[in-house]
C-alpha cells in the first residue's frame, strides 16, 4: 500500500527537526546547532519560541517544512529523519510537475514514478536506507534534469 501522508503534523513528531537538523547563526537563525543536538529553545516536544520565531530571530525555522517527515520518522525509529526527509521532498517535487504542461508519456512516466516513491507505507530503516543508496533517487533527479531540458527547447 502507498504512503499518503505528505504533509507535516507536528502533533505526530518528536520534533526531530528541532533535534536532528544542524543550523548556523546568522539571519536565519539565533545560535549555532549541530546535529543531533536538541535546540536550546526546545522543551519536551515544544518550540519556547513558537508564535514568535521569526522576530526572535528564527526565522529559518519558521519558514521549514519537513514534508511529513519527521512524524514518519518518529514512527519508524531513530536516524530516518535525514532519509525521509529525501523521499517526500522527491515525491513533492514530482507531484509540483504535474502542473506543468507535459506530453502524455512523460505525465505516465511522472506518475510512475511517484507511485515508486510511495510504494511502501511501512519503511523500515534498512529499506529506507536502500531507498536512499539505490537507484530512485538518481532516477527522479534525471527525470526532473530531463523536464528542465524538455520545456527549454519548446
Ligand atoms: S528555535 Fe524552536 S523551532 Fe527552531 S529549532 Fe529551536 S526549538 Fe525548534
Amino acid at each position: 500500500m502507498a504512503w499518503t501522508q505528505w504533509s507535516a503534523d507536528c502533533t505526530a513528531c518528536a520534533a526531530l527537526c528541532c533535534i536532528e537538523l544542524p543550523f548556523d547563526a546568522g539571519p536565519d537563525f539565533g545560535h549555532d546547532k549541530a546535529a543531533g543536538v536538541p535546540c536550546r529553545h526546545l522543551q519536551g516536544r515544544a518550540c519556547l519560541l513558537h508564535g514568535d520565531l521569526a522576530a526572535r530571530g528564527y526565522g529559518g525555522c519558521a519558514r521549514y517544512d519537513c514534508l511529513g517527515a519527521g512524524q514518519r520518522a518518529t514512527q519508524t525509529g531513530p536516524g530516518t529523519f535525514a532519509g525521509f526527509r529525501r523521499l517526500h521532498d522527491d515525491h513533492l517535487t514530482l507531484v509540483a510537475a504535474g502542473a506543468l504542461p507535459l506530453p502524455p508519456d512523460i505525465q505516465a512516466a511522472r506518475l510512475a514514478l511517484i507511485a515508486q516513491v510511495a510504494a511502501e507505507t511501512d519503511k523500515t530503516p534498512e529499506s529506507l536506507e536502500a531507498y536512499v543508496t539505490g537507484p530512485l533517487p538518481a532516477q527522479v533527479r534525471d527525470f526532473l534534469r530531463g523536464l528542465r531540458s524538455l520545456l527549454s527547447h519548446r
